[in-house]
């Protein structure tokens, strides 16, 4: 299966479809998944000298990697004083560390294999639709005392001459987070991971699987892989193939859509270079793309699968409604993506049986956290970390089926419910 419509495919630097497996590889490690969690834990491990293969059903990045908002940046998508409360406030601070390593190892990868195609763009607002300028303050100090990480604060003066929206209050600024083009991002990695001698096969689903033995096999339609160690990296699109993790995640549908070209109307609204998101839990994020030509505009979450263009008229809404200036801005594509959020909203890495690996369950916050997944568990294959284990107290519980997608939903209404009181107290107060 091709790619989907997304602006993305629309600016691939190269679009070279690579051949499926066909016939018998006998390779040390096998990453079902050609997402950012199966490549980056794929690259490490070629960088380490090990002779990889790369199973991916469809294309590289297919999934929510190649068509999300692009947005890199620290933290979980559980927030950091739940994870404090689970896991204590040192391991807490451990992972909120390497949340910060993985951000870093996304921009280092982009700087060392020279990916100007992913054109990363420095700068990530995260603004508030409500007054809470203390609240934001307090935060920066916060970052700053704990992690020895600088945010600056901005006033409301500030934010407006950025954001032309009187929907907005204060913001904290993330001058090291960034924003890039993953697809190209992902091809980029997939062409190293082949340089250093590794394999990579698309259309290559892998359709049955024998982890038993030392030497595991894993079957696709025309051939065969063995390998001593095998790493599930298949995020919300994970089967029955692999039970265990199919029963512990909620396929989580996220939507987003491309404006047409109107450089000049876009920044009667918009003047930042920034990604912005917006303060709410299920928020709006949004990025002026394209050298300045076009709006990329994402928010809303669904349990159930809708249609990219019924969502697409919500957003609409929802940016008019931020900025009335945009009413004449026509969309030209739309498209969703499932995400994979377990039920503790952590990532889930570890390791199911000697030789079998898991690394998934990355929610809305797998630019930074697929990158760190994939680096510990590498370090965890080659013998060199243990680093993985801070995920274990997040292991594999099931996520409810049915009934968690109903509660996940709810959840989510009632999040907004909240976000708007909150929003409309302030607003009337202007
Ligand atoms: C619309 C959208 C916007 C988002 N925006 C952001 C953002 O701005 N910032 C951020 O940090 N996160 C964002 N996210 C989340 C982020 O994209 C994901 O967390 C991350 O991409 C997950 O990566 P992954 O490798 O785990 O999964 P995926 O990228 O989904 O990859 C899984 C792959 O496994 C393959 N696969 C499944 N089964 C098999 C099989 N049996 N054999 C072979 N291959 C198989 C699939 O085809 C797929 O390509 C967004 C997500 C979406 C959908």
């Amino acid at each position: 299966m091709g790619y989907i419509d997304t602006f993305y495919r629309r600016t691939i630097a190269e679009d070279v479809s690579i051949p499926a497996l066909v016939g018998n590889i006998e390779c040390d490690t096998c990453i079902v998944g050609g997402g950012l969690a199966g490549l980056t834990t794929a690259l490490q491990l070629a960088r380490s000298g090990q002779y990889v293969c790369v199973l991916e059903a469809q294309r590289i990045g297919w999934g929510a990697s190649g068509r999300n908002g692009g947005f890199v940046f620290p933290g979980y998508a559980n927030e950091h004083k739940a994870i404090e409360r689970a896991v204590g406030a040192d391991n807490a601070r451990a992972l909120h560390m390497l949340s910060i390593e993985g951000m870093e190892f996304v921009r280092d990868t982009i700087s060392d294999l020279n990916i100007a195609s992913a054109a990363p763009i420095r700068g990530i607002t995260s603004v508030s639709r409500h007054e809470n300028g203390d609240e934001l303050q307090a935060e920066a100090g916060r970052l700053q005392r704990e992690f020895g990480y600088p945010v600056e604060y901005l006033r409301l003066d500030q934010v407006r001459s950025a954001l032309r929206s009187t929907r907005y209050f204060q913001a904290l600024r993330d001058p090291r987070a960034f924003h890039m083009h993953p697809l190209n991002y992902l091809h980029a990695i997939a062409r190293e991971i082949e340089r250093l001698g590794g394999k990579v096969f698309e259309s290559s689903s892998a359709i049955s699987t024998d982890l038993s033995r030392p030497e595991k096999t894993l079957r696709t339609a025309n051939g065969q892989i063995k390998a001593r160690h095998v790493v599930i990296a298949t995020g919300g699109y994970t089967t029955k193939l692999t039970p265990q993790l199919k029963r512990a995640y909620l396929p989580i549908a996220t939507y987003v859509m491309l404006s047409e070209e109107r450089p000049d109307l876009i920044r009667s609204a918009i003047t930042t270079a920034d990604a912005v998101l917006d303060s709410r839990r299920a928020g709006d994020y949004y990025r002026v793309v394209d050298g300045g030509k076009r709006l990329l505009w994402g928010g809303r979450i669904t349990t159930k699968a809708a249609s990219p263009a019924a969502l697409a008229a919500q957003l609409r809404r929802e940016m008019t409604n931020t900025y009335p200036q945009l009413a004449d801005l026509r969309i030209e594509t739309s498209w969703s993506g499932l995400m994979s959020y377990a039920r503790h909203l952590m990532p889930q890495i570890g390791r199911l049986q000697p030789g079998v690996w898991y690394c998934t369950a990355f929610g809305g916050h797998g630019l930074n956290t697929t990158a760190i997944g994939g680096k510990v568990i590498a370090e965890a294959i080659l013998g060199q970390s243990n680093r993985y284990l801070l995920f274990e107290p997040f292991g594999l519980v099931w996520a409810g089926g049915l009934a968690g997608l109903s509660v996940a939903q709810l959840t989510y209404w009632k999040l907004q419910a909240v976000d708007w009181w909150r929003e409309r107290s302030s607003y009337q107060r202007q």
